[in-house]
């Protein structure tokens, strides 16, 4: 066997996107055809056991089975809210497991997909931060969380088709793990697998600037933005990573992404409720100022709260207030209507169980000391 072949071997080819099955064919000396169908059988078939992939041949087969991975996660808990959402929490590795979440609507069903174990940043008002992080997802563990709703509701709800819309707004951040979820992505766009246009499929950020940059050149997909402030000076406290990447920056990026591929569709500015901290009517208009000129549209997210978040939600005429701002300014607005809160689904409340890698635990304890974290925090995590 060839050393290429050898790299090959233990694969998960559930992670890979068709140009790397294709390779992969060709160098095990098959026709680059398998590649299409080894797709078709997984992600439109949800058939994993090569036994029952009938138009490959015999010894194919066998070999697949003997040298590759076909490994799909494994759920340990299923939650159902009252309002039809469902969170999953589904083992990815011996250590760690992340949640997904199935939202269905009238006219949709969306995917909210985790990208990481944990989280690298450190957002003030986000579950998945006080957890650590563990690492980031592979493709395959991406992208067996659409395998597995999709073939799982297929069966529960006996229907041909479940899934229509996927984002990137489970734990973690979706551009530290640039190369994995751009595979991930275009397994969800292709014909042979989920078909997912362009516009039905999400990628959320914090703003990590250069990546932003590097999406736009590699891939065609609608990008949302966690903007949550509309000055820098609220914008360090909640999120961080705006120390290195401050709005004006962002903002730039975001304009370049819009003006390149002659992209028709317009970003969407996530902004979280937070009472008192960011929903004032003058944060409202310099909201306005600062986007002024992109095609784009805010959602606001009445935060959801977790235990000893330190934050509060506003009052739902703050809200009403700060959406009507934006809206005569010409912003179209949308508050977004919180979902699965009963089964703790909802945005930024998803925590999983990861091995925390980072000793986040420390590092809250040293911010509590230097009195720059209101409540004593205790990480959320598997030892
Ligand atoms: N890291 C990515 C994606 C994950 S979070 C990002 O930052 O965009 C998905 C969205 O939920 C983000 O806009 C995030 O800021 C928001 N969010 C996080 N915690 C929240 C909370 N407690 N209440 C409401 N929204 C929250």
């Amino acid at each position: 066997m060839s050393s290429i072949q050898q790299k090959l071997i233990n694969q998960n080819l559930i992670g890979m996107p068709h140009q790397d099955l294709e390779e992969f064919f060709s160098v095990i000396d098959e026709k680059s055809f398998r590649a299409t169908q080894i797709m078709k059988w997984t992600h439109q078939q949800g058939i994993t056991d090569y036994k029952q992939m009938t138009n490959l041949s015999k010894p194919l087969r066998d070999w697949l089975s003997e040298n590759t991975i076909m490994q799909m996660p494994k759920m340990i808990n299923e939650e159902i809210s009252i309002d039809g959402t469902r969170k999953w929490l589904l083992r990815v590795d011996d250590k760690n497991a992340v949640e997904t979440v199935y939202i269905p609507e009238d006219d949709r069903a969306t995917l909210c997909v985790s990208s990481q174990a944990g989280c690298i940043l450190d957002c003030t008002f986000c579950a998945t931060a006080r957890q650590g992080f563990a690492g980031n997802l592979s493709s395959a563990q991406i992208i067996s969380q659409l395998w597995f709703a999709e073939h799982h509701l297929r069966k529960q709800l006996n229907k041909p088709r479940v899934i229509s819309n996927v984002v990137f707004m489970g734990m973690g951040e979706p551009l530290a793990n640039f190369d994995n979820v751009i595979k991930a992505i275009r397994i969800m766009m292709d014909d042979n697998a989920y078909g997912l246009g362009k516009r039905k499929v999400t990628v959320s950020t914090s703003g990590i600037v250069p990546k932003i940059d590097k999406l736009r050149e590699e891939i065609d997909v609608s990008l949302a933005v966690s903007l949550h402030a509309p000055n820098d000076e609220i914008r360090n406290q909640l999120v961080p990573l705006n120390r290195h990447y401050p709005i004006k920056e962002l903002i730039a990026a975001c304009h370049r992404f819009l003006a390149d591929k002659n992209r028709k569709h317009s970003i969407t500015f996530e902004y979280v409720m937070l009472d008192q901290m960011n929903d004032q009517p003058e944060h409202a208009k310099q909201l306005v100022k600062v986007i002024q000129g992109l095609s784009s549209k805010v959602n606001l997210i009445p935060f959801n709260t977790f235990p000893n978040s330190g934050y509060k939600r506003s009052t739902d005429e703050m809200i009403e207030n700060f959406k009507e701002i934006l809206q005569t300014s010409g912003i179209t607005t949308i508050t977004r209507r919180p979902r699965g809160t009963d089964i703790a689904a909802a945005c930024g409340q998803l925590a999983g169980n990861i091995k925390d890698e980072v000793k986040r635990q420390r590092h809250y304890e040293k911010l509590y000391k230097a009195d720059l974290l209101k409540q004593k925090v205790e990480v959320q995590c598997v030892s």
